[in-house]
């Protein structure tokens, strides 16, 4: 099984502003004082020293994850991540390109998880066939909205591939190729559903846009998460605007350590990251979700991750 990120922020698009770029490169350049760069190997030495805010930048793409093997490719949400994955599919970069069945899940239909699919190239090719699930029994007609001609100009009926969609009904589980995909129910605005998707063994569990309140007790998704492989888990905010963004459906990396510690999870990994949040609050976050763990569960071995756009994990 591999999983790959395609799109890690979430509730909209945000790329690194030029102001963000210089500033990060005067960081860099701050670092490189006294430094032998004098050549390529040299400069790749000093890059990988980095702290990791500047090393790399957390993404700028949208929600969109993919769970392959060799015949079978699932795509977790079509954020605007998904037109790079498009790209990739048809090079025959990325997956068997003997293969052109996509089996796209939907977590839910908040624009940062489709609007990627209008620019999802695959959709212009009649050998292509692609099906979609989702628990929102109007999704298709949904999907066609955010492509009607006052939005977009070209319709998702319009395009020549074969289009399936297939609404989910709660608790249900689907065998598709070598796995098995199921999902629940999170607490977000209108609703958003994991998937937990599973396959000789190894399972992965992707939670994205979720708030677990009084109402939605953390402990009642121990079993869904339950030992598994690696938990994408939405950490949004940290605890402060989490206080004053109550009821917006998100959360928080301490609330991630608290679900894959207590569900026996082998990776944490912090998803859905603000787009208000630079790559620098992103890795402060990071920190204090570890230090929270190495506090609260001295003994943990879980191993948290900030998910980035490119990101690869063989299981
Ligand atoms: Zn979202
Ligand atoms: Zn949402």
């Amino acid at each position: 099984m591999k999983l790959k990120f395609w799109g890690v922020r979430g509730s909209i698009n945000s790329p690194l502003s030029p102001e963000k770029y210089r500033e990060k490169i005067e960081k860099v350049l701050s670092f490189s004082y006294g430094e032998d760069i004098s050549d390529k190997k040299k400069i790749s030495d000093l890059i990988d020293s980095l702290p990791a805010h500047l090393s790399t930048t957390y993404g700028g793409n949208t929600s969109c994850v993919t769970v392959s093997d060799d015949s079978t490719l699932l795509i977790l949400d079509a954020g605007s991540g998904m037109r790079n994955l498009g790209n990739e599919l048809i090079s025959g970069k990325f997956f068997n390109s003997g293969i052109s069945e996509y089996n796209i899940f939907l977590s839910h239909l908040h624009l940062d998880h489709i609007n990627g699919l209008p620019f999802f190239s695959p959709v212009h090719f009649p050998t292509v066939r692609l099906n979609f699930y989702s628990h929102y029994k109007d999704f298709e007609k949904m999907l066609e909205l955010q492509q009607d001609f006052n939005f977009f100009p070209v319709s998702l009926k319009s395009r020549p591939s074969t289009k399936k969609f297939n609404v989910l009904k709660e608790d249900e589980v689907i065998s598709i190729g070598n796995f098995t995909v199921s999902s629940k129910k999170l607490n977000h605005p209108n609703g958003s559903y994991a998937f937990s998707v599973e396959s000789s063994g190894k399972k992965v569990v992707y939670a994205t846009d979720a708030e677990y309140t009084a109402g939605t007790v953390l402990e009642a998704f121990f079993p869904f998460f339950g030992k598994a492989d690696i938990l994408i888990f939405d950490t949004q905010y940290d605890f402060n605007e989490l206080a004053g963004r109550f009821s917006f459906g998100h959360s928080t990396a301490e609330i991630g350590v608290d679900a894959a510690v207590n569900s026996e999870v082998k990776k944490l990994l912090l998803f859905h990251h603000n787009h208000e949040s630079d790559d620098e609050k992103i890795c402060l976050m990071y920190d204090s979700a570890k230090k929270y763990m190495n506090y609260k569960y001295p003994s943990a071995s879980v191993e948290i991750i900030i998910a980035n756009e490119g990101m690869e994990f063989d299981l």
